[in-house]
């Protein structure tokens, strides 16, 4: 993608593989997404640092070392299903939809989603799909998921994502308390469960049946 914005975006991967992202595929999606367009004029300027910005409804999009460190984490092919929970700007979406086969977004805030939709429309994002909803639920329609984001903070693993991810499936999700949180790689092997604990995170809480309540 050429635009005016892409010296910025050379730096902002140069800063990802110096804090230890490794991962080419990854470090290629953020070269290539541009994360302006994903965030309110406001802080446009900003849109390439790497740090969480504001984005409306109280929302923030995510700092992309966290964003790339989950999807490096998740290891994804360009055959798999995603789904991601707290769609928000839809950034993570586009990112997502370079490294796999389909992306459903759920996102509770329909203003974000609707923006988020106009974005990814514009882009020319065509393998990607926002809903609204309590992601906390999943989305049973299309499941299951071989890979699994979450990109708010949640109390615990909702039971309907560990059941809607397929064998083999992975899911990042950060765990804890509305303050602080350690985000967490799951990985579905049969019927069991490892979970390995990867760093400490501040995420927006996951507001849903499964997650904190509204
Ligand atoms: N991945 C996003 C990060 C957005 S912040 C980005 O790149 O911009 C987390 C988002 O999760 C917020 O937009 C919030 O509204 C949403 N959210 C919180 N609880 C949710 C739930 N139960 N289901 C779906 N989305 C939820």
């Amino acid at each position: 993608m050429s635009d005016s914005f892409g010296g910025y975006r050379s730096l902002l991967v140069e800063t990802l593989r110096e804090k230890g992202i490794r991962d080419l595929r990854v470090l290629h999606a953020v070269s290539i997404v541009p994360r302006h367009r994903f965030v309110p004029d406001a802080v446009r300027h900003r849109a390439y640092e790497d740090s969480a910005l504001p984005i409306g409804g109280g929302q923030t999009i995510s700092q992309p070392y966290v964003q790339a460190r989950s999807l490096e984490l998740l290891r994804i092919t360009g055959n798999d299903r995603v789904l991601e929970v707290g769609g928000g700007s839809g950034y993570q979406t586009a990112l997502l939809a370079e490294l796999a086969s389909t992306v459903l977004a759920v996102e509770r805030l329909k203003e974000l989603a609707q923006s988020a939709r106009v974005t990814l429309e514009a882009l020319g994002v065509s393998n990607a799909s926002v809903v609204i909803g309590d992601g906390t639920l999943g989305w049973r329609p299309y499941a299951p998921y071989d890979a699994i984001v979450v990109a708010a903070a949640s109390p615990g693993i909702p039971a309907p994502l560990v059941e809607q991810l397929a064998p083999g499936g992975r899911m990042v999700i950060p765990i804890g308390d509305q303050e602080l949180q350690v985000l967490t790689l799951i990985e579905k092997t049969g019927d069991a469960i490892r979970q390995t604990v990867v760093s400490d995170v501040r995420f927006v809480p996951l507001l849903g049946q499964f997650g904190f309540a509204g």
